[in-house]
Order: structure tokens, then C-alpha cells, then sequence
């Protein structure tokens, strides 16, 4: 069979052209970057992993009616989804302060915020994801306002459905990562949630003892990355059939 075509890799995943027109194949890889690419690493099975917990969330997110990219997963390290126009923002819903907000306000670890915070910040590597206001999205036509009031919305369900999936299996949702695209219909367009939801975008503590199950173990050199990503997915109730074993699996890019 011939080599699909590439479109792009990203510090995470590698799109290439799906089977039919309007579909790409999405590639999860095990490689890891923190602070802008600065810290390289390889967290193996994360790919096979953060597969799987994409899928169970975004069909989950679907089953509420929000629209996902998402159509199936192909196998261990694949999923099939539909072309869309990525908007160039990355949005960020916080509901306990970590990470850039602690630092960024002096807000110390861990304290639960007044309500649910959305940020936005420019998806642009050569100027660090500078975080942005509304206005500057609007203003230089990243999104239109219609866009803009659907993503906020999309995103405050999307956080209240996760943070109540999470807290079911133990887990708290203390903040995540997440992008959206345009998908074009016949002459309709409609803004769905894409890119992926799994611990490398989220912050997950366990929450009878605040241990961190996410990529911050990367990050901040914590070890026991790969437990922490198979326990996630353990609670989830999706861990690949053999166990930790499979993860490791074929790579079956063709
Ligand atoms: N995040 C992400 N990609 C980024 C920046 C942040 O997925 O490029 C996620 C991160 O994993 C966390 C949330 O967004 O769950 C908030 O991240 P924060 O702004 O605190 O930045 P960080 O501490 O990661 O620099």
C-alpha cells in the first residue's frame, strides 16, 4: 500500500491525508515537549494512551451533543477525524490555580478559583502563545464574534461534563487545553471541538491526595509519567486490553 501523505507534525501528533476526502488520520507519538519545545523528551505508550482517552472523551463530549471532530479510532496509535480549519487559539479553562496563573498572579498553587476562568492565547510558537484578550482575536479576525460566543460556550459545557466525568473516578479537573476548527458542511459552517483532550492538555490531581497525574510529571521532573498517564486511563476504564504491555504495541503506520 502506498505511504499516505503527510500534512503535517506537530510536537505531539502527525496528520496525514485520511481515506476519503474531508477525513485526516491523526498519529499519536510518544514524544513530549514542555515550555515551548525548550525540554524534549519520550514518554512511552503516552501516544497509545492519550489515543485512547481522546476517544472515550470526545465520544463522551458527543453524547451531549458537542460537536467533536472525532469520528473513530483506527488502532493503537490512530484515530480518524474531519478536516477542519483549526482556529489559531488556544483556549484554557481553569478552575483551581496552577501553573502560568500562579505565576502570573501570584495566586498560590492549588487555591480553587471564584468561578471557572477562560483564557485565550495565540497559538503562535515564534512568539511563545502569547495570551490574548477577546478583542485582539476579533480584532485581527482570528474568530468572529458568532465564533467566539459558540467556543465560549462549547467550553464552559465541555468543562462542567469533564470536571463531573473526572471527579466520578477520583480524579479533579484543575484546568485543560483545548482548540477548535471550522468544519465546513455544504454551505454551512460550524465550530467543533478538534485537536485532543488527554493529560498532556489537562491538569489532573487525584483528589484525595492533590498527586499530579499529568504531564506537569514531565514538566517538573516528577517521574512516574507513564504510571500516571496508565492510571488515568485506568480510572477511565480504558486501559489497552493486555495492560501496560500493549502500550509498547506495533506501530502501524503504513
Ligand atoms: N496547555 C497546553 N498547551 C500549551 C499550554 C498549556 O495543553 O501550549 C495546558 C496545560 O497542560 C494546562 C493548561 O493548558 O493543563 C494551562 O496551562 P498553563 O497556562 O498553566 O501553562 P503551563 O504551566 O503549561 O506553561
Amino acid at each position: 500500500m502506498a505511504r499516505r501523505r503527510q500534512l503535517y507534525e506537530g510536537k505531539a501528533k502527525i496528520l496525514f491525508e485520511g481515506p476519503e476526502p474531508g477525513t485526516l488520520v491523526q498519529y499519536f507519538k510518544d514524544d513530549a515537549t514542555a515550555f515551548n519545545a525548550q525540554k524534549k523528551g519520550t514518554i512511552t505508550g503516552k501516544g497509545v494512551l492519550n489515543n485512547r482517552i481522546s476517544e472515550f472523551l470526545m465520544m463522551k463530549l458527543a453524547e451531549i451533543n458537542i460537536p467533536t471532530h472525532f469520528i473513530r479510532r483506527l488502532n493503537m496509535r490512530e484515530q480518524l477525524i474531519k478536516e477542519v480549519e483549526i482556529i489559531p487559539v488556544e483556549v484554557v479553562v481553569r478552575n483551581i490555580a496552577a501553573g502560568s496563573i500562579s505565576q502570573r498572579l501570584g495566586i498560590p498553587e492549588g487555591t480553587r478559583l471564584p468561578r471557572s476562568i477562560i483564557e485565550f492565547y495565540y497559538k503562535n510558537d515564534a512568539l511563545n502563545d502569547p495570551i490574548v484578550a477577546e478583542e485582539h482575536i476579533t480584532a485581527f479576525g482570528w474568530a468572529t464574534p458568532p465564533d467566539m460566543d459558540d467556543i465560549v460556550h462549547l467550553t464552559l459545557r465541555i468543562n462542567d461534563f469533564l470536571s463531573g466525568l473526572f471527579l466520578g473516578v477520583g480524579i479533579t479537573l484543575v484546568d485543560f487545553k483545548v482548540e477548535f476548527g471550522r468544519l465546513y458542511e455544504n454551505e454551512d459552517m460550524r465550530i467543533v471541538l478538534a485537536d485532543e483532550i488527554s493529560p498532556d492538555n489537562c491538569r489532573l490531581w487525584d483528589t484525595k491526595t492533590n498527586e499530579k497525574m499529568d504531564k506537569d510529571r514531565f514538566r517538573r521532573d516528577l517521574g512516574k509519567i507513564e504510571e500516571a498517564y496508565q492510571e488515568v486511563a485506568r480510572r477511565l476504564g480504558i486501559l489497552p486490553e493486555a495492560g501496560a504491555r500493549d502500550l509498547k504495541g506495533p506501530d502501524t503506520m503504513q
